[in-house]
Parts: structure tokens; sequence; C-alpha cells
């Protein structure tokens, strides 16, 4: 059987790194059997999905080098749903209810007060056809449960029933449905709750697994009963950590807080990323890692911790430098073309400068400064500009090149007799304008010698 997993968010705000992680474990573990990876939306919430966020999400997902097999939405299978839940009707295990919010907070309450787990006691199952008339009738509509298998014969009378799965993530899992309520599938307006079209999409998708964030543990008992119920063979299922904030609150879509359009603009790179969005959290070192094939490499979801772990956006700083730091000009060069670094120099460049950016962006800066040199310079002293303007009377004749620097340097050495820093930085800021940056034996090759002469101080 072909391994089919999909990433399911609903289209109601930018996703954040903790989205990016579920998506990303499920990418990595299609590409590791060599599966499909089906991008569905879930957005049956009419009014609170978009498609401009639908588009977003695909956007920021190619960005972190995941390309969805198939593309679908919840909103254009409701007829799927409504067949469903039709069947469910006549097999007697979708029951209306017409308890109102008010009331059924009542009965919570009142099971809490007698210490009992407030769990829904099937009222509505004891409603003949009368009953159900006459609140019709007071205009009443229903709402409707799904009556877990968790009783022998009498629904009144519940009694403990494990439903066990071998997690993917997480080992050998087990929820009680006894402990549970039967859950809403549909709404009083016919809308549907996540549950139902989650499970009909799945069986109809061939779904092999699914996997997702340990919120969903409990749901899982439900969903493998409605997967049953339904005449099909539960998928296979994995629960991941969460992330949270570093004060330990959990990351939300609509909130936009870290999200991934957010990182891109400020410059992090996709592998950065997804780097720290699939390794932390698990036994692995967190480290940069330059492509996705290697992260499928290094992937292993049985190695994710079980508690939730702190997402701290510092360490993507660090990601992005080793990243950067270590980036082939093959793999920047059309990035650098959009910031008009090109021609000869581009490469030469690039590995000069490199090892000293933030962001790929930064790089547009060093260009700058190599193509026209240094706009202000920090103030030298009077001494210092004396220094410096001998110094530029030894430079040597062009063309320059990697040995360039040393000759140069030796023969101000001997001259000056300076050394250290008070021969380099004088020097420094004169080529630079900045008093740290690259190597300047790598940047003076690529500096224009009458250029850098018509600046002599
Ligand atoms: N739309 C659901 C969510 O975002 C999908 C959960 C699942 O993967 O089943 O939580």
């Amino acid at each position: 059987m072909t391994v089919t997993v999909r990433f399911a968010p609903s289209p109601t705000g930018h996703i954040h790194i903790g989205n990016a992680r579920t998506a990303l474990f499920n990418w990595l573990f299609a590409q590791k059997h060599k599966g499909r990876f089906i991008q569905r939306f879930d957005d049956t919430d009419v009014q609170r999905s978009k498609q401009e966020y639908a588009d977003a999400i695909l956007y920021d997902l190619h960005w972190l080098g995941i390309f969805p097999d198939a593309i679908d939405y919840q909103s254009k299978r409701f007829e799927h749903y409504d067949a469903a839940a039709k069947r469910l009707k006549s097999a007697g295990v979708l029951y209306p209810c017409y308890e109102t919010p008010e009331e059924l907070e009542l009965k919570r309450k009142i099971l809490l007060s007698r210490r009992l787990p407030p769990v829904y006691g099937r009222d509505a199952l004891k409603l003949n056809d009368a009953d159900k008339a006459a609140h019709e009738e007071a205009g009443r509509k229903p709402h409707w449960r799904f009556l877990l298998p968790n009783f022998a014969g009498d629904p009144f009378a519940p009694t403990r029933t494990e439903v066990q799965w071998s997690d993917v993530v997480r080992g050998s899992e087990t929820v009680d449905l006894a402990s549970l309520s039967d859950p809403v599938l549909v709404r009083e307006d016919g809308t549907y709750l996540y549950t139902l079209p989650s499970v009909v999409d799945d069986i109809e998708m061939g779904v092999s697994h699914i996997i997702r964030g340990d919120d969903h543990v409990t749901n899982t008992g439900v969903q493998i009963a409605l997967f049953n119920a339904l005449g099909a063979e539960p998928p296979a299922f994995g629960h991941h950590n969460l992330l949270t904030t570093v004060s330990g609150e959990g990351l939300s879509k609509r909130s936009g807080a870290l999200s991934i359009a957010g990182l891109r603009e400020a410059g992090i790179e996709s592998m950065a990323v997804a780097s720290l969005a699939v390794l932390l959290g698990t036994s692995e070192n967190v480290s940069a890692v330059p492509t996705m094939p290697e992260l499928a490499e290094r992937f292993e979801p049985e190695a994710t911790s079980k508690s939730a772990s702190k997402f701290d956006p510092e360490e993507l700083g660090v990601l992005n430098r080793a990243l950067l730091h270590s980036m082939r000009f093959e793999d920047a060069a059309t990035r650098l073309l959009g910031l008009g670094i090109s021609g000869d120099k581009a490469e030469p460049f690039w590995i000069a400068v490199r090892g000293n950016l933030e962001t790929l962006g930064d790089a547009a800066h060093w260009w700058q400064i190599v193509q026209n040199g240094p706009g202000a310079v920090e103030a030298l002293s009077d001494e210092d500009r004396v220094f410096v303007r001998e110094a530029f009377d030894l430079l040597p004749e062009g063309p320059w090149d990697h040995a360039t620097w040393k000759l140069w340097t030796d023969q101000v050495k001997e001259k000056s007799g300076r050394k250290g820093k008070g021969l380099f930085m004088p020097l420094r800021l004169a080529l630079t304008g900045q008093s740290s940056g690259p190597e300047l034996a790598d940047l003076l090759p690529l500096l224009d010698p009458e250029e850098m002469l018509a600046r002599r101080p």
C-alpha cells in the first residue's frame, strides 16, 4: 500500500512554526516511504476560512520545500459528508439531541458537583418520536451525536472500552471510550464539526498515516470508532509533541505569532526553519541541515519527546548563520542576482562575505561597499589618517589577487612600524567603513584599484 499522508490546516490564518512541524513531519515521512502528500484544507467553517489564507499556506509550504501531490478543500465535498451522516443515522449511531448549551452546562455542573466525570448521559437517546416532534414544534433544531461503542448491550451503562493503537511517534497508546461524551458531529444549523469530514476524507483519500499534534490524541479514540462505524480500516496514527513560546504559551495561527511568512520576511532561510521545526524536541541534536533529503535522513519520528518543546527564535539566527556560512555559490546565485549581485566578481564576493552574514539579504550591503566604496567612513584620528594616506601610496599595482593584502600590509608594517590592531583597523575602516567584516585578503581583490586610490584620505 502506498503511504499517503495529509496536512490538514484550517485556512483561518497564517501558519506558524508549530504548523510547519506537522507539515514537515508528514512530508518527511512521505519522502522516507516514497509516499504521497495530500494538502487538505479543513475549511468547513466557511465564515472564518479564506482562500487568501489557503494560498498563503501553499506558498509557505513551497517555500519550506513541501510540494503536495494533491490539493483538496473540504468545502467542495459536503455531499460526501452528507452521505456518511445519512449512513450513520440509518445505522442508529448518529442520534438527534435537543439540549441547549445552557441545559448541557447545567448537566455538567450537576455531575461535577457529585464528583462524577462530566460525560454526556445520552438523555437524548431516550426521546421517542413524540418527544422529538414536540421539540421540533417548539422551534428547536437537533444537533447530532455519534454513539460511541463503549457499552455491551445497554448504552446507559457504558463500560471501559479501550481503543488501542501503535502510535508512529509515541508508541503504544490507549483511549478509554467510556471516559468520553458522545461527540457532536453535526451542529443545529446542519454544519459539520471537524471530526466527521476528517474521517470521511481520510477514508476516501486513502490516507494511510495521520500524523498531527498530540492535542489530537483523545480525538483519535473517537475517530478510530468512527472509521469502524463507516466500515473502514483505521489508518495508522502518529502524534508529535507541540511547540510553545519560550514562556510556555501555545502558538496560535490567529495571533500570527512566529508565522512562517514573518520568519521569511525577516530573512531566515527556509532550511533553518525546517531544521528547527523538525529536530527541536527530539533526541537528535538541533543543527542546520542544508537540504530536505539530508533532513529526511535525520528524521526519526519515534525520537520525539512526549512533552511540549520551547521554541526560541534566537536559535533560528544561529542556524541561519551556519547555513549561510557554508552555502555554495551555486545555491545562492539566483537570489544574489535578485539583489543585483552578478558578473565575474559575484562568486569570489560570495565566498568572501558569506561568513559574515546574518541574512542573505545583508550581502547587498557588502556588494555596495565592494562596488562603490564605503559611504560614510567612521572618523579616523588625524594620526590614523596620515598613516592610511601613506599606506595607500604603498598599494601594489593592480590587478590585485589574494596575495596582495599580505604583500601590501607587510610593506606598510615595515614602513610605519605599526602592527596588530593599530596597523589593520585604520585600513579596514578606510576600505570598508566598518570595524568588522570579511577577511580583507578576500575583499581586496574585489576592489577597483583606481576607485580605491581616488579615496585616498
Ligand atoms: N484541521 C485540523 C487541525 O488543524 C486537522 C487535524 C488533523 O490532522 O486531523 O487541527
